[in-house]
């Protein structure tokens, strides 16, 4: 089928208008390379990174067509018939995909690396003499929005082991997340208050690494699969009814372990075993946790306007995007305002917006269109890299002051009533 039902929910399409940016285009593109009538090569791959990998094109094809898998195997392909030509980029692939993500030791100390940065004055510097401006303006935009990162994960702040407020429900294991583990230290933490609350033990294990999603997009499958079995192990060591995840991104491959060892049928059962316990955490809150009361503020005399911006992942790969929107509703004190396309991608994509800044930008101006539109104090997402692009929308148009970016388990922690 061509029917290109995807191309108007595609991003790089509605930015473009050119079929080569679409689904259906790139589906093409991948036929004709493996039918040999085109060469993987540069022009073949520029158009591959191009994809946002956001899968908005999933939902909207009537044939099933399974996108995002074909997709991971075109980068794949691409890193295969490349690898001999680039020595300098396969190093800092190797450092970043083989030897930084899989090492959460390694993550702690890039962690405290950028704590020093924030809090030794070394920043206010740079920015004085904007040194970073003169290597790229993205980065001299992403270094306003850096998190306050810590040198020290949710382990070693509280424990492998916290256990359920009053009946206990279920146990639920925690997936930390490597970059979540340092740059939102505090969100790790609140997510797992949260769950406390409303009635699971939470176990964190200590040997879960990275989810691998990186990896499994950039064409290092063997990489992610690797990581995939270590998480399996980890999790099912803990013997846990659940595993929560508070980042679309990691989450959507986690769901997914099952296809990405589908052609390892010793690791089948385990895999499945993996996937199908798999939650979000606005998710599990919803469909099996004791419902959670919130405050409400006495003093508030109006309402506080709240949006939320879906993360492509949780909601095109785990279908999760209702939960949050139920949650935000019931905070005591607050208008929940619908956004314009809150399902359409913010431009963030793992680690597009460094990769890709142009169309990133271009798409991230669409998108705080209808952000400005809400006129919301809180602008909530589920995903670090779409809470970072918002901040960085924010900071652009001058609504720093006005408006929020806030990931969900921070706003709800904020506002629950603890027992
Ligand atoms: S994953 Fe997103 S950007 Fe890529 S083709 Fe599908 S809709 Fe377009
Ligand atoms: S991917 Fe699906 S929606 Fe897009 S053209 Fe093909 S069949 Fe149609």
């Amino acid at each position: 089928m061509r029917c290109g039902f995807c191309l108007p929910v595609c991003p790089t399409f509605k930015e473009t208008g050119i079929e080569a940016e679409s689904p259906r285009g790139r589906i093409s593109l991948m036929k004709a390379a493996v039918d040999g009538i085109m060469e993987p090569g540069i022009s073949f791959e520029d158009q591959m990174n191009h994809c946002l990998g956001c899968r908005a094109c999933e939902p909207a094809c009537p044939a099933d067509v399974k996108y995002g898998q074909l997709i991971e195997q075109a980068r794949d392909a691409v890193e295969t018939h490349t690898k001999q030509h680039r020595w300098w980029i396969r190093g800092v692939r190797k450092m970043v995909f083989k030897e930084l993500f899989p090492s959460q030791q390694k993550m702690r100390l890039l962690g405290s690396g950028m704590h020093f940065y924030k809090k030794s004055g070394l920043q206010s510097v740079v920015r004085k003499t904007g040194v970073v401006g003169l290597f790229s303006k993205q980065l001299s935009d992403m270094e306003k929005i850096l998190p306050d990162a810590s040198g020290k994960g949710i382990t070693q702040l509280l424990g492998t082991f916290i256990p359920a407020k009053g009946e206990k429900i279920a146990t639920v294991g925690m997936f930390r997340g490597c970059l979540m583990d340092v740059m939102f230290t505090q969100t790790n933490i609140k997510t797992v208050k949260l769950l406390s609350e409303a009635g699971f033990d939470v176990v964190i294990p200590e040997t879960q690494n990275c989810c691998g999603a990186l990896h499994a997009h950039s064409g290092e499958s063997d990489q992610a699969k690797m990581l995939a079995k270590n998480n399996i192990r980890a999790f099912q060591e803990a013997g846990v009814d659940f595993i929560v995840s508070n980042a679309g991104g990691c989450g959507a491959i986690l769901v997914e372990y099952d296809h990405l060892l589908h052609d390892e049928p010793e690791w089948k059962e385990a895999a499945d075993w993996f996937a199908k316990r798999v939650k979000d955490i606005s998710t599990i809150l919803v469909e099996k946790g004791r419902p959670l009361q919130f405050a409400d503020s006495e003093s508030a005399t109006t309402s506080t306007r709240v949006t939320y911006q879906d993360s492509c992942h949780l909601r095109n790969v785990m279908k999760g995007s209702n939960p949050s929107r139920q949650l935000l509703k019931e905070v005591g004190n607050v208008t929940f305002v619908e956004m314009k396309d809150a399902g359409s991608c913010c431009g963030s994509a793992g680690i597009y917006n460094v990769t890709q800044p142009e169309m990133a930008n271009q798409i991230l101006e669409g998108k705080m269109v209808n952000v400005n539109a809400t006129e919301a104090s809180y602008l909530v997402t589920s995903n670090p890299g779409c809470l970072l692009q918002m901040k960085l929308g924010i900071d652009k148009h001058g609504q720093k002051g006005k408006m929020e970016a806030v990931h969900i388990a921070d706003f709800l922690y904020d506002r629950v009533v603890k027992h």
